[in-house]
């Protein structure tokens, strides 16, 4: 399998390469050159996600050496439970649930199965690879949690000081070892900024050899995938009917691996994007102009995103707009109507959702009811509501229970060393 660019100049590249450069070097973002084509019955027999997870990447990694380790990659990566529960009697209505992992959210499993691959990619001798990341909160702690005592692997965590939650700021320090946090006097972009200039300072890159692990890499997105495969097979073995998805939308990360999981032939009906207040895609579905536009600030942070990165990429699968409204619908779901959807999900069905996941609660009761008959749907819930607890339990009116596997991070020991925004104080910290 060859990777291309959505820019088109960049040469094609194999799995292994496409996971190490993340971005293409002519800015774009890569994407499959062919598509498998599978029929539910290539799965039969295949249960746990990790197995049904290699499966469905095997195709995609073919002719690369990572290949012949998808089946460990797999389980290293998808080492916690990923369960879909029924929210209504007869199982019409549930819930993919993808908040299980360390960092109970689930840029979890696109972080493991990267870190999973990295650490195979590496060979004794290597000179380490130092990932560098950038972020304003979520990312950082998956990356940071997926790397931890990774042998040949270490992470460097820019964050903005004061400017994320004391909980993520726990969970961007927690660590040690080979991961190394800064707090940047400065903000997200300037973290951002520093990022960028390192990867193109030569003194920098003579030392280690630096890599990242945002959002558009290919290793995080195929990943994501395989929870789509999972649950549509679920349904389609004991119903013989596909699975409709919402799911909350930021970055678009989340919807592309559920269109390439039906592209791919897996059982999968509708796909229905919630977005939060952040409404370019809502809007160019709606007017057919693509307007990106500064983001704003919502309830469901994760997802304000004003100019979607891997948009690039659902218009490289589906180039012609007619085709794009095809395969995919979004709404965009204010405030007031995630905090309204928290309240009446909780007196339902006894659900509490975090932000993000309640936007898609919400976006699914605006589907008609005759679509709701129709088709069995299936909302994903992307974080445990524990995570936006000052959120959450005013609206429920009780406290939120933390998981053990937060639990667990807010009682070690922080690490942190505070640095200015510039790309000496950088290389100083890098030393140390
Ligand atoms: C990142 C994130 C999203 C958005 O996912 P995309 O793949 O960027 O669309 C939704 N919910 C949570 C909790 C997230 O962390």
């Amino acid at each position: 399998m060859k990777y291309h660019s959505t820019r088109g100049v960049a040469a094609p590249v194999g799995f292994g390469t496409a996971l190490h450069q993340g971005l293409a070097p002519d800015g774009g973002l890569y994407v499959p050159g062919a598509w498998p084509a599978f029929t539910p019955a290539d799965f039969d027999a295949l249960e746990s996600l990790p197995a049904i997870g290699a499966r469905l990447i095997a195709p995609f990694a073919a002719g690369d050496a990572l290949g012949a380790e998808l089946g460990d990659i797999t389980r290293d990566a998808f080492s916690f439970p990923v369960p879909v529960r029924p929210l209504d009697a007869d199982g019409r209505y549930r819930v993919l649930e993808l908040f299980h992992g360390p960092t109970a959210a689930f840029k979890d499993v696109g972080a493991r199965f990267l870190a999973a691959c990295f650490e195979r990619l590496h060979q004794p001798g290597d000179v380490p690879v130092n990932i560098l990341v950038a972020t304003s909160g979520d990312t950082g702690g998956a990356v940071a949690a997926a790397f931890h005592r990774r042998p040949g692997l270490e992470v460097t965590i820019l964050f903005p000081k004061g400017l994320v939650s004391p909980t993520q700021e726990r969970q961007l320090t927690c660590w040690g070892d080979n991961v190394r946090s800064l707090s940047v006097r400065g903000t997200f972009d300037e973290c951002q900024r520093l990022v960028k200039q390192a990867f193109v300072d030569p003194s920098m890159r003579s030392r280690c050899e630096l890599s990242s692990a945002n959002s558009i890499n290919l290793g995080r997105l195929l990943p994501q995938a395989a929870y789509y495969a999972a649950a549509s097979l679920e349904c389609y073995r004991s119903h013989g009917e596909p699975l409709s998805f919402v799911m909350p939308a930021g970055n678009l990360g989340n919807a592309v691996a559920c269109l390439w999981a039906r592209r791919s032939g897996l059982p999968i009906g509708e796909i229905v994007l919630a977005h939060n207040a952040n409404r370019t895609v809502p809007d160019f579905l709606e007017r057919g102009e693509w307007q990106p536009r500064p983001s704003i600030a919502t309830l469901a942070s994760a997802m304000d995103v004003g100019d979607p990165s891997n948009m690039e990429r659902l218009r490289s699968l589906h180039p012609h707009l007619a085709d794009i409204r095809q395969a995919v619908r979004a709404y965009s779901i204010d405030d007031d109507a995630i905090r309204a959807r928290i309240r009446a999900d909780f007196a339902t069905y006894g659900e509490v959702w975090c932000p993000h996941t309640a936007t898609a609660a919400e976006a699914y009761t605006r589907l008609s009811a005759a679509e709701r008959r129709q088709r069995r749907w299936c909302i994903v819930s992307t974080a445990h509501p524990a995570k936006f607890a000052e959120i959450v339990e005013p609206l429920i009116g009780r406290p939120v229970d933390v998981p053990a596997a937060l639990a667990e991070l807010f009682r070690r020991e922080s690490h942190c060393v505070e640095i200015d925004a510039s790309l000496p104080a950088l290389r100083v910290a890098m030393e140390a």
